[in-house]
């Protein structure tokens, strides 16, 4: 049997009727759509938060989208983020007419260099956007200062850190927004799409409703600016709901592969995820790094294991976003990592012995390259 890199099926025939159970209820409730499940899930996913605000929609590219216009980003304006993440950050900034303006990241953890961001800020920068990648929060001290010093707003991408924490802050809570997927390979999934943004101002919020609904606030509401309809499914906010509450088991579950993972893989030569000092990181991915990735894959390949790169492309090498006019070689340490890194499988209901099989058929192959 393949090893999957990620897999929900153990997980489901746990919480079997929980899932089947948010099914029934949705379906007998006599409101399929922006009903009760929605509206709870959004408040208990604000609360957990600590947070005025949560706006469900329909997945995690739309949470940021809609995010930045609701911050008032739009056509001429510049936000701020990195090539090294999911392309969807940079199509949702793209999707604003605002231009994605990229720094590099650090080689030791992989995050947004804060320190180039200064640097990047020109009179039509809007917003910065970092990405907590992998599960991990960027260091948003600095980013907080610069932003309140040239007047500008951050949207944080929480896509990969639901649960994360800096410190005691929670992932998505320094930002003047936060956009978060629910795509079920994430900390917190649905089963299928899904997507919210989060913030404490209220009137950020009103427009991040009227915004994921045709440009409405509720039913029957008199539209002001036309929008399009990004509502999230009620039935996938009745499974979050639920899942919510088990929210911290998975995280707690995620970093118990990790520990494993850190004992069964020390000194093989293998660079292991670095958390950043004060991080809680929530493993989203557990993304390791070595300067012969591709033979190690194609070696791994006889043992039956899936593996993912967390990205091969970095976003400003990709053909669509040419016109921003980054050269190979302008983002060096993303590109470097992009032909360095991969991912073991890593999900909160991955059995021991499965990873323990992982584990020894990558140390099998560290020594016999
Ligand atoms: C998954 C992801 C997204 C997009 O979320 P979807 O729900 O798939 O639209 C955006 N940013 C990051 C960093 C992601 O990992």
């Amino acid at each position: 049997m393949t090893t999957r890199v990620w897999d929900y099926l153990a997980e489901y025939e746990t919480e079997r009727a929980d899932v089947l159970d948010a099914v029934e209820t949705v379906f007998g409730s006599g409101q399929l759509v922006l009903g009760a499940s929605m509206r709870g899930f959004e408040a208990e996913f604000a609360a957990y938060h600590g947070v005025e605000h949560c706006v469900g929609v329909d997945n995690g590219t739309n949470a940021i989208k809609l995010g930045l216009q609701a911050l008032g980003v739009g056509p001429g304006d510049e936000v701020i983020t990195v090539s090294n993440t999911a392309a969807p950050t940079v199509v949702a900034i793209d999707s604003t007419g605002a231009t994605p303006v990229f720094v590099d990241v650090r080689a030791d953890d992989f995050l947004m260099d804060t320190g180039q961001v200064a640097a990047a800020v020109t009179a039509r920068t809007r917003c910065l956007l970092p990405v907590h990648l992998y599960g991990q929060c960027v260091d948003m001290a600095p980013l907080r200062e610069l932003a309140d010093r040239h007047g500008l707003v951050i949207l944080e991408d929480c896509a990969q850190a639901h649960g994360a924490r800096q410190g005691t802050t929670p992932a998505g809570t320094t930002g003047d927004a936060a956009a978060f997927s629910f795509y079920p390979t994430k900390v917190l999934g649905a089963y299928g799409d899904g997507g919210a943004t989060i913030t404490s101002d209220g009137s950020v919020a009103r427009k991040l409703r009227r915004l994921r609904y045709y440009g409405m606030e509720d039913r029957y509401y008199t539209l002001e600016t036309p929008a399009h309809n990004s509502r999230l499914d009620e039935v996938q906010a009745e499974i979050l709901r639920r899942k919510l509450r088990r929210l911290d088991t998975y995280i707690a579950d995620r970093r118990a592969v990790a520990r494993r993972y850190a004992d069964g893989l020390a000194d093989t030569g293998l660079v292991l995820p670095r958390t950043v000092p004060g991080n809680e990181h929530v493993y989203y991915v557990y993304v390791v790094r070595h300067p012969r990735r591709d033979d190690i894959i194609e070696r791994l390949g006889a043992y039956d294991i899936q593996l993912n790169i967390s990205y091969p492309w970095p976003v400003h090498t990709m053909t669509g976003f040419a016109h921003l006019g980054y050269a190979e070689g302008s983002l060096p340490v993303t590109e470097a990592l992009a032909a360095e890194i991969f991912s073991l499988p890593m999900y909160p209901s991955l059995a021991p012995d499965l990873q323990d099989k992982v584990i020894h058929a990558v140390r099998e192959v560290l020594t016999t390259l």
